[in-house]
């Protein structure tokens, strides 16, 4: 059988440099919509944003303006008279690429890649893509703050080496629990909902342990730990019940919840050994970012979670974030 010739190939052959540029990026514009339902910015402002609050005041349901010059829906606000887009106030605003280019670099964060081969596939600079990347997580700052785990809930600790003090001259490694790893607490409820919180350096006290957890765990619940006895303070402050771990192998919840925990640790310690580099004051917003994903995934039958995550983005305010003009490091 004849090998039949692609018919494009021609076509693209003949085109300029600039040509080319447009045509890949109507062509990636088509993969997006396919991909996560949506090719462009104005496209998926229309489905997730189509009457957006002023960005300054936050005053609702404004005039619809004329466009801006490059025909972008444009509101007027009719308490504070500003003009904006749906992107104002956005980490999409000022960005000089397109959606189909965030999808991208959103769907290689989601498979935690690395910054080099990150910036690589979209085609930005090293420094550009370390910048999306903290305004992809700083969009979910503080994000399991409203997370509370109830009813039955394994907690643990985990110990992360700190970067910081291994570079420093004179560091040396000491055994056993030093003062020179971060601790992590770590809690899943039967509901499969996690919590990784920063826990300070060293064997965490009581207070400590409360302190991280305290807030993201309800009333009455029953903890099921280790017998770790800084764990006492929390249980108390929480009101809950303690079962120290015995092996029960005939209840499911038991194993589901032991495999649960584990694995948690195990995740977590994975993904935040994939970021070379990272500086210990950062290590939340990644614990954030990395529950985020893991409660993403959960709901990704309902919602894909490349498009969950950009519409999170263009519907959160990142406004007042990025004019405090935070200075990026060149280190994660
Ligand atoms: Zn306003």
């Amino acid at each position: 059988m004849p090998r039949r010739e692609n018919p494009y190939a021609g076509m693209v052959d003949g085109l300029t440099d600039s040509q080319l540029m447009e045509l890949s990026s109507a062509v990636a514009a088509r993969r997006c919509r396919d991909d996560v339902g949506f090719g462009t910015f104005d496209e998926a402002a229309a489905a997730w944003k189509p009457d957006p609050r002023c960005p300054w005041c936050h005053h609702e349901h404004n005039h619809r303006d004329s466009s801006t010059p490059s025909g972008r829906p444009r509101w007027v606000c009719t308490e504070c008279g500003r003009t904006y887009t749906a992107l104002t106030g956005t980490v999409f605003e000022e960005s000089k690429k397109d959606f189909a280019t965030w999808s991208q670099f959103v769907r290689l964060m989601c498979y935690n890649a690395q910054l080099d081969l990150a910036a690589e596939v979209c085609g930005i600079t090293h420094q550009t893509a370390f910048e999306w990347r903290h305004r992809v997580m700083a969009t979910l700052g503080g994000y399991q703050k409203r997370i509370v785990l109830r009813d039955r809930c394994w907690i643990d600790e985990m110990y992360v080496e700190d970067s910081i003090l291994k570079n420093t001259p004179g560091y040396r490694t000491m055994r056993g629990l030093s003062r020179n790893l971060i601790c992590v607490s770590v809690a899943i409820d039967v509901h499969k909902n996690p919590v990784a919180a920063v826990c300070g350096h060293g064997k965490p006290s009581g207070k400590r342990i409360k302190d991280a957890l305290s807030s993201h765990i309800a009333e009455g619940t029953t903890f099921l730990h280790d017998k770790e006895r800084a764990h006492n303070p929390l249980i108390r402050a929480v009101k809950g019940t303690s079962i120290a771990y015995k092996a029960d192998t005939k209840d499911p919840d038991y194993l589901e919840g032991m495999k649960m925990v584990n694995s948690l640790c195990a995740w977590v310690r994975r993904f935040i050994e994939g970021y070379v580099g990272m500086k210990p004051e950062n290590l939340q917003e990644y614990l954030d970012w990395y529950v985020y994903l893991f409660r993403v995934k959960q709901a990704d039958e309902k919602w894909p979670k490349i498009a969950r995550v950009l519409r999170h983005l263009m519907l959160t305010d990142a406004h007042y974030r990025s004019s405090r003009k935070r200075k990026y490091p060149h280190t994660g």
